[in-house]
């Protein structure tokens, strides 16, 4: 018996957007997700995933987010299933096919377009782990090694979609001035692959772009009248990925949470190390950082939304 006076009972939370895709095997227990709630993560999103991946090298950006090279040791959907399967974590798992995954077994180099035979061999890893149960694709064309993939690329590859009964998540073409022309992309997809649309952590990114939050929800409003959109967005006011020098700005403070090239930098703000260093805060040096994270200090939406779900990102 449970004095459960003052208390919530709820069931298990659902994170529906991590990069847990190698922790649930490596770290099994997952107690940073289980203390807080979360029995349930999906993993694969922003286009990175373990799964299907065959490495020739470092993992590229942002698969890294995932782990080293040795992280990635699942050629097809069905080894990564059977890895977790064994690793019996703590969480139930979903998981995504990433776009850049996919570009990363198929293409010499990410500032192109796929060819038409790189996506048919695209289209037929994303059809295998479509088989063994994977949600659905995700993209991140945000990020430099998916950013050359032109709408159409992604077009033919969310065709298996439908027939599967999985959806389309996307990290946005941009959060920044071009929001609305990214969601239209995004929809697109959608409606051409007839499958929904999820879009990741929706956000108005950059100072500039603050304040506009009413104009994007209207537009997600808008297209909910033709087609089957929805999106997630964290439950902090921050943000955190790779350190992209495009993204560096001396309006807010940017910690470093990790580097690979300078480990003492971890948890100092980026202004402060390149002061320190005497370079200039978009001086590739300082790009050694791996990681880092974005407070945000944009004015609030309009009044609470009623159905994004809650994006842990999981990093
Ligand atoms: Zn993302």
């Amino acid at each position: 018996m449970v004095e459960g006076h003052g208390l919530i009972l709820s069931p298990g939370f659902i994170d529906v957007h991590t990069h847990d895709d190698t922790n649930v095997v490596r770290q099994p227990d997952m107690t940073p997700k289980l203390s807080q709630g979360v029995t349930t993560v999906i993993v694969g999103n922003c286009g990175i995933s373990a799964a299907p991946v065959k490495l020739s090298g470092d993992p590229p950006d942002p698969m890294n987010l995932l782990g080293h090279a040795d992280a990635f040791c699942y050629p097809d959907f069905r080894s990564y299933v059977q890895a977790v399967d064994a690793a019996q974590p703590a969480v139930n798992v979903a998981a995504l096919v990433g776009h850049t995954a996919l570009r990363s077994n198929h293409m010499d180099r990410f500032d192109r377009a796929a060819t038409p035979a790189e996506i048919a061999a695209m289209r037929a890893q994303l059809e295998e782990a479509l088989q063994h149960g994977a949600l659905g694709l995700s993209t991140g064309l945000a990020y430099a090694n998916a950013f050359s993939a032109p709408t159409e690329e992604v077009l033919a590859l969310a065709e298996p979609l439908a027939h599967a009964g999985a959806l389309y998540a996307t990290h946005l073409r941009s959060e920044f001035a071009e929001i609305l022309d990214a969601m239209d992309e995004a929809f697109r997809i959608g409606r051409h692959a007839r499958v929904p649309v999820v879009i990741s952590h929706l956000k108005c990114a950059g100072v500039p772009n603050w304040g506009r939050s009413t104009e994007v929800l209207d537009a997600l409003d808008a297209a909910q009248r033709w087609q089957p959109v929805g999106c997630d967005c964290y439950p902090y006011t921050a943000s955190s990925s790779t350190l992209d020098l495009k993204q560096v700005t001396s309006d807010f403070d940017i910690m470093v949470t990790w580097s690979e090239g300078a480990p003492e930098m971890g948890g100092r703000l980026l202004a402060d190390i390149a002061a320190e260093w005497q370079v200039d805060l978009h001086e590739p040096r300082a790009a050694d950082a791996g990681r880092c994270r974005l407070p945000l200090h944009g004015r609030r939406r309009r009044g609470p939304y009623p159905e994004p779900s809650c994006d842990g990102s999981g990093l």
